[in-house]
């Protein structure tokens, strides 16, 4: 299937180019960047241009940041194409959702794709807690922005998600994994003073999980999550790749290289099967985060 990729920035050069590459199910047909190009591949500026001069065009990724997304998206959608959506799906749960009616009005796929749930060890984590009572929980997810989001001022703008922008990573773990629904009852927000977004937070869920979310750790970086069950203690390490149970290794690998490949294997079964997958949980969490959220103002923060 042909496939146009919008926004050639960090992750669409990291992981989108590379999956698409090694897939047999995708053609990169052509990119739509300003300043992004992918050697060998047809490439727009606007999207606009592609959508009119690329008819055969049936599927497009997005891998721009949430603010521009949405207008890029509904565009492709109008001109009656499939759509995946990199995380976090939108700047705002209604601008999904306006995404979700025009999908199925148009009789096209939309999928919000998520794709540290495609880590190695997350089916196996799942599977484990099913048939188990979670007592409590605590998520640490804490990286360096400077180096997975070099220059990258847009997220800390408003509408960026400052440090949600990993934190909805775990977030989405966490709403694959746990046997029952999760709800946040508060959190403590820390915004930099020259900026829009926070760059750390501390979550609480009813459910007796915490989590802390953290931009500026440098040196090791660390996203784990772990439960306390009425069976037994379970580790999610390195973002969902590593299993631990009990306290000893239980499976999975240490690599974010399987990611992308299945977000793209899953995609194609939603067009094949023509259906839409459009989960906003991770994000619906992040937003009562904002709404709950007491801000602190912190250091400012330059890159
Ligand atoms: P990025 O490097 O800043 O790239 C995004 C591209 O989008 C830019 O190169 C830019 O290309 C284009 N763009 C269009 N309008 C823009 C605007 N108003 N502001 C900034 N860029 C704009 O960002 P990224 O790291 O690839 O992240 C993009 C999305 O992928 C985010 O939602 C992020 O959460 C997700 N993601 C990132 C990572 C990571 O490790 N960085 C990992 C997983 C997922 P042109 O200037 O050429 O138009």
């Amino acid at each position: 299937m042909k496939i146009a990729l919008v926004g050639i920035g960090k992750i669409a050069l990291d992981q989108h180019v590379p999956a698409l590459n090694a897939s047999q199910d995708w053609e990169l047909a052509a990119t739509v960047s300003r300043a992004g190009r992918v050697e060998g591949v047809e490439a727009y500026t606007a999207i606009a241009d592609m959508l009119a001069a690329r008819p055969d065009i049936g599927v497009v990724s997005l891998a721009l940041p949430p603010v521009p997304r949405f207008a890029a998206a509904f565009a492709a959608l109008e001109a009656g194409r499939h759509v995946m959506l990199e995380k976090p799906p939108g700047a705002s749960l209604s601008e999904v959702h306006a995404l979700q009616d025009l999908a199925q009005k148009k009789g096209v796929t939309l999928y919000t794709s998520w794709h540290s749930r495609e880590a190695e060890a997350v089916a196996a984590a799942k599977a484990w807690l099913a048939d188990k009572q979670v007592l409590r929980g605590h998520i640490t997810w804490r990286e360096d922005v400077r180096k997975w989001h070099p220059g990258q001022d847009w997220i800390f703008e408003a509408g960026g998600m400052g440090v949600f922008d990993p934190g909805i990573n775990a977030l989405s773990i966490l709403t694959e994994i746990l046997p029952m629904p999760v709800h946040l009852t508060g959190a403590d927000l820390d915004f930099p003073a020259n900026r829009q977004a926070p760059i750390a937070a501390r979550l609480q869920f009813a459910q007796n999980i915490t989590a802390d979310f953290d931009f500026r750790q440098e040196g090791p970086q660390t996203w784990d999550m772990e439960f306390e069950t009425d069976q037994g203690h379970i580790a999610l390490r390195m973002g969902g790749n590593i299993l631990e149970i009990n306290g000893k290794p239980a499976g999975g690998e240490n690599t974010i290289m399987g990611e992308y490949p299945a977000l793209y294997a899953r995609m194609a079964a939603l067009l094949r099967a023509g259906a839409s997958d459009v989960d906003l949980r991770p994000m619906v969490l992040v937003a009562d985060a904002f709404t709950l959220g007491q801000r602190q103002t912190t250091d400012a923060f330059d890159f």
